[in-house]
């Protein structure tokens, strides 16, 4: 049977981070998925200056538009805030996985096709996939089946659920700012990547088409008029997933696996590049309670700031939230601040 001492369950861009964390931490590491080529994914692919930061450290720098800031905008205003601590980076997400890709490799990561769907454990280690390891770093997305398994999945509250879909169109950037725009349908969130492509992610409701949102923002839709679309169209929900615990025995969750609120803050690749931080750490040290205490203090902001936006956004008060940003300049810039750090 391979042996390694760290399998990571999933190789999208969290995954990867976490395997060459642990290459750079001195542990052997084996990747995980079913997927092969460039992964896709429903995604805003605005990265925080914190995600920019981070891939940097990791060796990781792949192309991308420069962000500058936030701008939030409804049908009679407009509120921005610029970065104070570094620029962002517009992504493909194909892009990404390619840059995580390579750089997992020229580490000596091993990526092996396949998927987790057994584990075993015991005090020494975990066996999964045939293949024999000291720790289980489980980064298989939203709907982990690994957090399932290891019994920490909560059920996706029945509240409030709100979906993701995104599409690129083919048109030069007009803005180095991610726009989001207030919508009655939801919010639009625009963000500009490498070579002359655009792509808006639609956060809303279930049941709500991408092409009806988007007439919901008059000026978002003039400037997509008549541009080539680049990519399909592609969804993921109920972006809420919520998680009793993060470590059962040798197996830890990060990344969406972990428990995740909403892209409406575009901090998922941020959030879940500390995480694999902060889980190869613990595994380096034998003890797997430090990554709970890591976990909860590094995803604090998220599950406080985002989740009051969010719930902001689901109630009555939602027409407030861009007048509010407006009116309160300061508190507007230091969420963003906090959240993009
Ligand atoms: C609409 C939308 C917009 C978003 N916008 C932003 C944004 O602007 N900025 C930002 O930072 N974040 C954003 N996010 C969040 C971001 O996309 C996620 O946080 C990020 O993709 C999490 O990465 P991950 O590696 O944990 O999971 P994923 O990217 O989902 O990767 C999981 C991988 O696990 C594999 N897998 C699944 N099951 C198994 C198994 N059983 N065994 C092995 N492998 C398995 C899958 O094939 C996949 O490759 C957005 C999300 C959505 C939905």
């Amino acid at each position: 049977m391979t042996e390694t001492q760290v399998l990571v369950a999933g190789g999208g861009p969290i995954g990867l981070a976490a395997a060459i964390e642990a290459r750079l931490a001195g542990l052997d590491a084996v990747v995980i998925e079913p997927r092969t080529g460039a992964i896709d994914k429903a995604c805003g692919e605005g990265l925080m200056p914190g995600a920019v930061r981070a891939l940097l450290r990791l060796g990781v720098t792949p192309d991308g538009h420069v962000l500058r800031g936030v701008e939030y905008r409804d049908a009679r205003r407009s509120a921005v805030h610029r970065f104070t601590t570094g620029d962002g980076l517009g992504v493909r997400r194909t892009t990404l996985h390619g840059a995580l890709l390579a750089r997992a490799e020229h580490l000596g990561v091993r990526i092996v096709p396949g998927r987790v769907d057994h584990i075993v454990q015991d005090g020494a280690g975990v066996t999964a996939a045939g293949i024999r390891a000291e720790w289980l770093l489980a980064a298989d997305g939203l709907h982990s089946h690994i957090a399932r398994e290891v019994g920490l999945a909560l059920p996706a509250p029945p509240r409030r659920r709100r979906f993701g879909q995104r599409r690129h169109y083919r048109v030069e950037p007009w803005s180095d700012l991610i726009e989001v725009h207030w919508t009655r349908a939801g919010e639009l969130y625009v963000t500009p990547t490498a070579g002359g492509v655009v792509g808006i992610a639609v956060l809303a409701r279930q049941g709500v088409r991408f092409e009806d949102a988007l007439r919901e923002a008059p000026e978002l839709a003039a400037r997509v008029r008549g541009a080539e679309p680049v990519s399909g169209l592609r969804g993921a929900g109920p972006l809420r997933q919520r998680t009793r615990g993060r470590v059962a025995g040798r197996t830890m969750l990060l990344g969406d696996a972990s428990g995740y609120v909403d892209a409406l803050t575009g901090e998922g690749i941020r959030i879940g590049l500390d995480q694999a931080r902060a889980a190869v750490a613990a595994a380096a040290a034998g003890d797997p309670t430090r990554y709970e205490a890591d976990w909860e203090r590094v995803t604090r902001d998220f599950r406080r700031l985002t989740g009051a936006l969010v719930r902001g956004a689901t109630s009555p008060l939602r027409g407030a939230i861009v007048p509010a940003a407006v009116a309160a300049p300061r508190l507007f810039a230091g969420a963003v601040e906090r959240l993009a750090r």
